[in-house]
């Protein structure tokens, strides 16, 4: 892992910087370019603009690990607020919930029983709830609560996974996912994880997500290619255009201010695209694995910082 990628990850693990960043209004301005905001209704406001450029949102009330059963329940009923906004307001929006933030680490049954509280708001008010893929060491519990939920019938198709290229497991879960009709989103992978578990060479990710999303394109479900990648981009078309895949079928999905240029290229190309929009209070470690993921975007918001 380069230098300075790790440098970020450790960094959006330090708890002063947290603290000192998400109090600052120079965190705050900073953290503007990849967070919609501090408040529910800043999320809303820009999903109502993203989605006027013809580009779909998913919402992600930003916070991880909890604590506290009162704060799992706490987070989720920013989900439960999210979903009536979002039917109300007829936004092109679903959500995305990591587990942890629902309380994974104190109890699954907790979060298990949240994510299934969801899950039935959502079918009931024709949405979508989108699990997000933590760390190695909770892929397991993840697909077992997924799984649970998705084998009622009555929930059936209102909840879908996100898996990661980068795990030597993850063409064994896809293939299984398939089978049981699980919506997946796949992307890279956004932890630092040991070589026992994850292709440590970001070649062999690449080439993996190739063949994962190959995978996922002939499957008769509607899934999510994550990435801002061009080749994994072009990849991708152009295997639908060789299996005659229609656009309609799958969507492209991005992290909000991030290849904007590319975002609007492929909705004029007729492809479907969705933007992931955080928000919320806890910004920092979000902030951090964004810079991880391109260092240079340092030097690109401290030029955009100072010339404002
Ligand atoms: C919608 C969405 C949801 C995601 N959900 C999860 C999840 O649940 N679990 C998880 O582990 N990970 C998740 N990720 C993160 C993902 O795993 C990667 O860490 C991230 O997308 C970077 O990988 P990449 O595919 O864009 O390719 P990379 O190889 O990292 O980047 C390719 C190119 O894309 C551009 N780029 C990439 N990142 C940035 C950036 N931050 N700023 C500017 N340019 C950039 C650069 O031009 C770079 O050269 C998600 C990503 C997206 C887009």
């Amino acid at each position: 892992m380069p230098i300075l990628r790790s440098a970020f990850i450790a960094l959006s693990k330090n708890r002063t910087m947290r603290r000192f960043s998400e109090s600052s209004s120079v965190g705050r301005k900073m953290s503007s370019r990849f967070v919609a905001g501090l408040e529910l209704e800043d999320a809303l406001r820009v999903a109502e603009a993203v989605n006027r450029q013809g580009i779909s949102v998913t919402l992600d009330s930003l916070g991880e690990s909890v604590s506290t059963e009162t704060e799992a329940h706490k987070a989720a009923e920013i989900y439960h607020q999210l979903l009536e906004q979002i039917a109300a307001r007829k936004l092109n929006a679903n959500i995305s919930v990591k587990l942890t933030q629902m309380g994974l680490e104190l109890s699954p049954e907790l979060a298990g029983a949240i994510a299934e509280s969801l899950a039935r708001h959502a079918s009931a008010t024709k949405n979508f709830l989108r699990i997000d893929m933590e760390d190695s060491t909770l892929t397991q519990t993840t697909l077992n609560i997924v799984r649970r939920i998705q084998a009622m019938p009555e929930l059936r198709g209102s909840i879908g996974i996100v898996i990661q290229a980068y795990l030597y497991r993850s063409q064994a879960d896809i293939e299984q996912l398939v089978i049981e009709g699980i919506r997946v989103r796949l992307c890279k992978g956004a932890y630092k994880e040991p070589a026992e578990v994850a292709f440590p060479a970001k070649a062999d990710v690449d080439a993996n997500y190739v063949k994962l999303s190959g995978i996922l394109l002939k499957s008769p479900i509607y899934h999510g290619l994550a990435t801002h990648d061009e080749a994994m981009i072009t990849a991708a078309k152009a295997f639908a255009t060789r299996h005659k895949i229609d656009p309609s079928h799958f969507e492209f999905q991005m992290l909000y201010g991030v290849r904007r240029d590319l975002q609007r290229k492929l909705i004029q190309e007729g492809y479907n695209v969705r933007v992931y929009v955080p928000f919320g209070r806890e910004w920092y470690p979000y902030f951090m694995r964004r810079l991880a993921e391109r260092p240079a975007n340092v030097l690109f918001l401290a030029k955009n910082f100072f010339r404002a």
